[in-house]
């Protein structure tokens, strides 16, 4: 049945349509003729029973009138035998009487006492429902002198009245079926052709096929026209947003493209600018160890802070571009939260310190230790927000407040980060978190800044479903909370609840000493422990052991540029091993063959041969020889999460990224190689 309305509905536009369609089993046409019979028949026996009742009460009205009349003449007739009750000459008048009155069926006279005086009936009697009965006194001068009774068939008459009732019935029915079915040709031309058509278009439109729009005829009416015309603005109204549609996904192929060249094209020029800034960083760090004057310290320092400054500012920009390019993940893992509040507050104090700002944490007792998330973001986003409480608070104090509740095993956060500083205007207040909005969006304003540390902040705590916002008055201060919900690390956190930690950076609690604060993915160990059967028996000094270049444990340095070579050279001038340079992938090859090292710094990318394929082919060479594994720690500037991945599927077992700090290279240095005692 839905095959067939298919058909004529060519094909179902919705799943409204196709309820409709199984509601309604007859089409329109069958309906009407259904209709138009029942009708029909209906009319027939209403005026049918209307003239059968209206001719039986006349038929009455004439029988009686009939019989009263025949009654009367016959008694005026007989009166003087009646009177004289002369039997004979009565019976032959009401024989007569029935002979001449075909409707008679029986006549009986009666004297004034009861007695029949004479009595005459037909030989063949009608059934007695066809019959009416009448009895009349037979008066003279208004005295009775009898009584006649007369019984008068309504059987011709009743035949007579049911034969016109039946013509009647013909007629109307015949009428009323011919007016039908020219009131179905008219709906058909008038109506249900146009609608057919109109449909058509209708279902075309919707499953947007193509078709020719048939011309409705001259007589269709206006209502149907209009009708049509609707559907052309519909077709319209559809081939607009398809072509709309159409261009959309045109620009949104072409604006996913440029993204990806935009992402591609930051992660490149990450990687172009990180890799000069290891050298002005590096370089100026090394200078800083040298012996210099006031004035050359000056200088060096500077050059190294705003170094440092300035790969601040590119981490955030390709953190926002990330985020923006949905292409940042979180790396959840077990953490200490409250170190990772102390190592912020650490990081803070010293620029704290140097403006009489406190600053301090409330780390609630009863919270668990240990959390599981992205430490390095969560750490990223509490620096960012207490980093700008520091630094728009110009004297005062500067409050981290960590307190929360444990419902199963999620632990709901709640950080507070106050400050007693500048204040944001009511206004404001929600704009900061946009990018690039600034309360001073001044080219000289007083306050540094990029304008991208809360627009990273709050789309972080977006990512991990957590909220952020702020309250603040101008000249009082401003509190800034996030609330995270994080799981909590049930195995560690059983046995480590600790007291609550009030770690102020006063002279009576001096801060811990933080290791190089910098974003997870700058340094990030692939590895937690060194393969244990490379190990011998060699541990790094304190960096003042005597440099042995000739007995130390080998290192082979793969990097192409010269600047960086020289930084790793003059970061492990002091370090009691024997350093080895390949200018790319393939002399690094040649050099891991003949000269075996210790542990190999692989920058990854290389002309000829990259950092990545020159560790698989390593690692296939070891394979082959059964030798051991020598641990190959990536340097490189590319920074980005998947290039991480991309280390550890060749077979690297660290990363360090760029600009390397000198003491990150030692640490490297003392996790994969051990320098003997007697060096
Ligand atoms: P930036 O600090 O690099 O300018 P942010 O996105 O971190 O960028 O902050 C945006 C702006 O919000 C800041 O420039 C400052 O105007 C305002 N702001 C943020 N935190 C505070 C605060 N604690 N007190 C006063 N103003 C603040």
């Amino acid at each position: 049945m839905i095959q067939s309305e298919m058909q004529w509905i060519k094909a179902p536009v919705s799943k409204g349509t196709l309820i409709i369609n199984a509601m309604n089993k007859f089409d329109i046409k069958t309906q009407f003729l259904a209709l138009m019979f029942v009708g029909a028949i209906l009319v027939t026996y209403l005026i049918g029973s209307y003239e059968r009742s209206n001719e039986t009460a006349r038929m009455n009205e004439t029988i009686t009138a009939d019989a009263d009349a025949t009654v009367s003449l016959l008694g005026n007739l007989m009166l003087e035998s009646i009177i004289t009750e002369d039997g004979p000459v009565l019976e032959t008048a009401v024989n007569q009487a029935l002979v001449s009155k075909p409707k008679l069926q029986s006549v009986i006279i009666y004297n004034v006492d009861g007695v029949v005086l004479a009595r005459a009936e037909k030989d063949r009697l009608v059934a007695t429902n066809d019959t009416l009965v009448f009895d009349r006194d037979i008066l003279f001068e208004d005295e009775p002198f009898g009584r006649m009774k007369v019984i008068w068939s309504t059987a011709a008459d009743k035949a007579l009245i049911s034969k016109n009732v039946r013509a009647v019935g013909i007629t109307i029915f015949v009428a009323v079926t011919a007016l039908s079915f020219f009131y179905i040709a008219l709906t058909h031309f008038l109506a249900m052709r146009p609608l057919a058509n109109i449909h058509h278009r209708m279902s075309s439109v919707m499953l947007g096929e193509k078709h020719e729009r048939r011309k409705l005829d001259s007589f269709v009416s206006r209502e149907f026209r209009a009708l049509d015309a609707s559907v052309s603005v519909l077709h319209d109204t559809f081939m607009e947003r398809d072509q709309r549609e159409k261009e959309l996904l045109l620009a949104k192929e072409s604006a996913d493209q440029a993204s990806k060249i935009k992402s591609e094209f930051l992660a490149n020029m990450s990687h172009e600018i990180r890799t000069p800034m290891n050298g002005v960083i590096g370089m100026s760090e090394l200078l800083l160890e040298t012996e210099l004057d006031d004035d050359q310290r000056l200088y060096a320092s500077t050059i190294s802070n705003s170094g440092t400054a300035l790969l601040t500012i590119i981490n955030d920009i390709l953190d926002f571009s990330k985020i923006e390019a949905g292409k940042m993940q979180l790396e959840p893992e077990s953490f200490d939260l409250q170190s990772a509040f102390e190592d912020v507050v650490t990081l803070l104090s010293v620029k704290a310190t140097q403006k009489s700002v406190d600053v301090s944490l409330h780390y609630a007792a009863e919270l668990p230790r240990n959390l599981i998330g992205d430490v390095g973001r969560i750490r990223q986003i509490i620096t960012n927000i207490a980093g700008n409480a520091v630094k728009f608070t110009l004297e005062g104090h500067v409050t981290l407040d960590v307190t929360g509740d444990v419902v199963g095993d999620i632990c709901q956060l709640s950080i507070k980060i106050r400050d007693t500083g500048i204040g944001i205007p009511k206004e404001m207040l929600c704009r900061i978190f946009n990018e690039f909005e600034q309360v001073d969006g001044t080219t000289n304003r007083k306050f540094e800044g990029t304008g991208l540390g809360l627009a990273i902040s709050t789309r972080l705590v977006d990512l991990m479903n957590g909220k952020i916002f702020a309250h603040s008055e101008i000249g009082e201060g401003s509190v800034f909370t996030i609330n995270l919900n994080l799981p909590v690390d049930e195995q560690i956190s059983r046995n480590s609840k600790i007291p609550m930690s009030d770690l102020r950076n006063q002279e009576e609690t001096p801060p811990r000493i933080v290791r190089n604060s910098l974003p997870k993915d700058q340094n990030q160990r692939l590895h937690q422990s060194p393969p244990l059967h490379r190990v011998k028996d060699q541990r790094i000094g304190s960096g003042t052991v005597a440099l042995n270049k000739t007995t130390g444990p080998t290192v082979l340095v793969a990097e192409d540029n010269k600047t960086n070579r020289l930084v790793v050279q003059t970061m492990l001038k002091t370090a009691p091993v024997r350093l080895v340079f390949a200018i790319n992938g393939l002399e690094a090859l040649e050099k891991f063959e003949s000269d075996p090292p210790d542990l190999i710094f692989m920058d990854m990318s290389m002309p000829e041969m990259d950092g990545i394929e020159a560790t698989i082919k390593i690692r296939e060479i070891e394979a082959r020889s059964c030798a051991l594994r020598c641990p190959i720690v990536a340097l490189t500037a590319n920074a980005m999460a998947q290039d991480r991945e991309r280390c550890e599927e060749a077979g690297m077992d660290d990363f360090l990224a760029k600009p390397i700090k000198k003491a990150q290279l030692l640490e490297a240095l003392a996790k994969w190689v051990r320098i003997p005692e007697s060096v």
